[in-house]
């Protein structure tokens, strides 16, 4: 089979090797499409933190069963169906794991970040980490359930209550897929960007506020939206700017939860953070809840995921997708390989 491997910062090299072996407890997935996620760029520049090269990217991802373990229950799972993967692989062994916040295992590996992930034609999982589809559910969409998921997470952490105003800095996938699911937990969400052209993407898939902050002020704009302020603000950017940002203009009493991924340790005004009473929170990925909440989303029409995904390349030409993405940033959403 063939698959892709960064073998450099900046450079993919398509590669024919054997076909996985799976084992009596995993499920081999033949894999129809692949999502290149912010993280995937971020190591394709040798800026990611936790991800060396040389890598086969791909975590997010879906395709069909092709094969079962002897050990999987059986029941699960048939020939032919499709399926995404929830890429964490955990020790199920630690603290976190002990109490189902297995997003932060002490041994997390992530498929395509810390192990070979499903830049290829075939991969082969854990079975408890499929997750079974629909047969109408799109194989683009459900390549684009693990950043839903991240999303749903998000809002999860963020605590956001019916009625709450949410202020989401970075209209990205994953701003966009967030702000979509703090709308279905009945927030009233605003974006800011400094992109006309990305905001114009939240203002088609329904954000009904949307701030400029290259050419509007923030808390003007907030003070027009909201006589109360903004109850979480999600920071999706992962800049120390936008962090520092997020802080600065948080109302007293309220959240900013970090989403996006930073590579540096960032002065905060901590000042701020006791003065006003902030609640700082992380976030990382998600669990099968979140996964399947995701995926019940999707089914009942209330996430977009099709108006995000702006371009599919043939797995072959991962090189010339990732060109493609650094060249349009300002308009590129989700950039999808075909396998
Ligand atoms: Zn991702
Ligand atoms: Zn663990």
């Amino acid at each position: 089979m063939i698959q892709a491997k960064l073998v450099q910062s900046g450079r993919f090299e398509l590669e024919e090797v054997a076909k996985p072996q799976v084992r009596a407890n995993e499920v081999l997935i033949r894999v129809k499409n692949a999502g290149i996620c912010g993280t995937d760029i971020h190591s394709f520049n040798g800026k990611h933190p936790f991800i060396s090269t040389p890598i086969v990217p791909g975590h997010e991802f879906s395709g069909v069963i092709v094969e079962i373990g002897q050990e999987v229950p059986q029941e699960m799972f048939s020939i032919d169906q499709k399926a995404t993967v929830e890429p964490s692989l955990v020790c199920g062994k630690c603290y976190n794991c002990q109490i189902g916040r297995y997003n932060i295992c002490d041994h997390l590996i992530v498929l395509g970040c810390q192990t070979d992930g499903a830049f290829k034609e075939f991969i082969s999982v854990p079975w408890q980490k499929v997750v079974p589809l629909d047969d109408f559910m799109s194989f683009e969409d459900a390549a684009m359930l693990e950043p839903l998921a991240v999303g749903i997470h998000a809002v999860e952490i963020g605590k956001v209550n019916r009625g709450d105003h949410v202020l989401v800095i970075g209209s990205g996938v994953i701003g966009l897929l967030l702000a979509q699911a703090a709308e279905v937990r009945g927030a009233i969400v605003t974006i800011v960007d400094i992109s006309e052209k990305r905001l114009s993407k939240a203002i088609d898939l329904g954000i009904k506020n949307v701030i400029n902050s290259s050419k509007e002020d923030i808390l003007t704009s907030i003070n027009m939206i909201s006589k109360n302020g903004i109850d979480t603000i999600f920071e999706c950017v992962g800049h120390p700017s936008t962090i520092l940002q997020s802080i600065e203009i948080a109302r007293k009493g309220s959240r900013v939860v970090i989403v996006g991924v930073v590579n540096e340790g960032v002065m905060l005004p901590v000042n701020l953070i006791q003065d006003r009473e902030l609640e700082l929170l992380g976030d990382l990925m998600y669990t099968k809840k979140d996964f399947d909440k995701a995926k019940n989303l999707v089914a009942e029409g209330k996430a977009n995921l099709k108006d995000l995904q702006t371009k599919t390349f043939d797995l072959k030409d991962v090189q010339s997708a990732f060109e493609f993405i650094e060249q349009y940033k300002d308009t590129t959403f989700k950039v999808l390989l075909r396998v």
